[in-house]
């Protein structure tokens, strides 16, 4: 064998040694992407008694409703998968700060006093709270008509939980009554338990939607409230994807698709 030869073969040796170690190369680079490829799982979680936003399907007893269809599209924009979980309103923001949950999508309003404890994505719905009466009650036209002899109720945890005690403590109404769910918070406005409910607009409306002549809306929007998605403080890599997903299903219509399905 000549020096030609020989340096022929240990150059085929060498670039075969070079090509095994570069395909090898590629291939765990395949592997490491094949695992990021399997698509992250978040837990959010929701209180369903906030319809529209948050409820339960009568027929599949799934967990349903605009804020459910919004993350849903958001997640399948950003190729991550949900695993939904019902929750107390008043356990969502513990059950994020502990990291048992990952985002709170339940109608939450994007206050200044919960940004102290979670990061909140763009808001997605304006809101405002206002005052449900039973239908028929004329001494209840408005917030200066309650008196200090009336019982008044509203959801645990929530912006017009806080108004209630605030008319409380400040000796405007004879009682605060504080309920776990708003089913039956209503139900008791309904049945004249209570003399007046404290809660967000839209969803009283759908209360009252659902069963006509029984409740009413008095007087003026109380306050302005914004709804974003919750996640644990400092989350940015979750916040940027939800906020991501949220411009990309604005731009191509899929939000308004939703949003039409749930409000018209
Ligand atoms: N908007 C109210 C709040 O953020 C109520 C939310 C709810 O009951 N889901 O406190």
């Amino acid at each position: 064998m000549n020096m030609k030869k020989l340096l022929a073969i240990l150059l085929i040796i060498a670039m075969t040694f070079a090509f095994a170690a570069c395909g090898n190369g590629n291939g765990s680079q395949e592997e490491d992407q094949g695992a990021s490829d399997e698509p992250m799982v978040y837990k959010v979680a929701m209180e369903p008694t906030f319809p529209p936003f948050d409820t339960i399907d009568v027929d599949t007893q799934e967990l349903a409703g605009f804020d459910v269809d919004l993350m849903n599209a958001i997640a399948e924009d950003q190729g991550f998968e949900l695993e939904w979980i019902n929750m107390g309103f008043d356990g969502l923001i513990p059950a994020l700060q502990a990291g048992n949950i990952d985002i709170i999508a339940s109608g939450m309003n994007a206050s200044e006093e919960r940004r102290q404890k979670v990061d909140f994505s763009t808001t997605y719905y304006d809101s405002g709270l206002v005052i449900a009466i039973k239908e028929g009650n004329t001494a209840i036209k408005g917030i200066d008509d309650l008196t200090p002899d009336m019982k008044v109720g509203a959801q645990i945890g929530t912006t017009g939980a806080d108004l209630v005690n605030e008319l409380y403590d400040e000796g405007k109404i004879g009682e605060a009554k504080i309920y776990n769910g708003l089913d039956v918070a209503v139900m008791d406005l309904q049945n004249g338990t209570i003399d007046a409910l404290i809660n967000d607009l839209p969803v009283t409306k759908a209360y009252m939607e659902a069963k006509p002549g029984t409740i009413e809306i008095v007087g003026d929007v109380l306050n302005a409230e914004s709804y974003g998605f919750a996640v644990q403080k400092g989350n940015t890599e979750l916040l940027e994807k939800i906020n991501a997903g949220m411009q990309n299903i604005i731009d191509n219509g899929t939000f308004d698709e939703i949003y039409n399905k749930w409000f018209e």
